[in-house]
């Protein structure tokens, strides 16, 4: 299937799944993948369910992710999630040469929602002058979010080679658009039917985002989740998330939202659309993606 873009109606709203690209978390920079992403699984356990996903722990050597931003035309809006990672990587910053494929220029924006600052996310919030690459748009963040990452980082717990990319990044991507920017600290509605969900964890001020048209419902969980087996196993978390016990809270509370309300789900980080339903299973969930058409 086109891997690029994915057209899809949340009621009324007209929305597109748009690829950034695809990262591959790889050693040295990153750990292998069954300990960056489940930092905190037992040993055997973890194992026994990556064989079920058929992964071969001692060889599942990279991680590679797609990044998926989501764009939402209302009617009256035209609202992008996340902004993908620009030049971070060979195969990522293809945001814009994929919204044009589908239509739209960067000026059709009007409103750009960021769900976290890390730099997969804020990546294509300047093109290569700096700039705002969005030149229309209110940019919509959690205040404590912003705060946090217009700061020095000090509880950032990384190591200082990451610490100074992610600085470096976030300087790069955030004032230059601070003319343009909305904070919002509670859970608002942004435009008509688009509302912020405090999800913090993952980042200090991270949120997901339901969007609803008649009786139709989108939920965006972001980087709740990072990976299919997260929905199964929702205590799992990688060594990547600020607060980790605060990120199994608000994944739990996503997780229950979503599947009581069978809302359809869009996760930025899962195989391209990265649509699907969240249903019961046990204990805990499982992750059901959208079948899409070749
Ligand atoms: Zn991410």
């Amino acid at each position: 299937m086109n891997t690029e873009k994915y057209r899809f109606n949340v009621g009324t709203f007209k929305c597109m799944a748009v690829s950034d690209g695809t990262f591959t978390y790889t050693p040295p920079n990153f750990p292998p993948p069954a300990t960056f992403l489940f930092s905190n699984a037992p040993k055997e356990h973890l194992e026994k369910v990556l064989r079920e996903h058929n992964l071969k722990p001692e060889q599942w050597v990279e991680w590679t992710s797609p990044y998926i931003c989501v764009v939402i035309n209302t009617g009256k809006h035209r609202v992008l999630v996340d902004t993908g990672a620009g030049g971070l990587g060979p195969n990522t910053g293809k945001l814009l040469q994929n919204l044009r494929a589908g239509g739209i220029t960067p000026g059709d924006i009007d409103t750009v929602i960021l769900t976290h600052g890390h730099p997969d996310h804020i990546g294509g919030n300047t093109d290569a002058e700096g700039k705002p690459a969005f030149p229309n748009a209110r940019f919509v963040m959690w205040k404590d979010e912003w705060h946090f990452w217009t700061s020095d980082l000090a509880e950032l717990k990384v190591d200082k080679h990451t610490k100074e990319l992610l600085s470096m990044l976030a300087r790069k991507n955030l004032p230059p658009i601070q003319g343009q920017l909305n904070l919002i600290g509670h859970e608002t509605e942004i435009v008509p039917g688009i509302k912020a969900i405090a999800a913090p964890g993952h980042t200090p001020g991270h949120i997901a985002l339901s969007i609803s048209s008649e009786d139709e419902q989108l939920l965006c969980i972001s980087d709740a989740v990072l990976h299919p087996i997260h929905v199964e196993q929702p205590e799992w978390y990688a060594a990547i998330e600020f607060a980790p016990r605060q990120v199994v809270t608000s994944r739990r509370q996503l997780l229950n939202r979503v599947a009581a309300e069978k809302a359809l789900v869009l996760a930025f980080h899962f195989p391209f659309p990265g649509l699907g339903h969240i249903v019961q299973k046990g204990e805990g969930w499982q992750w059901q993606p959208t079948e899409t058409k070749a």
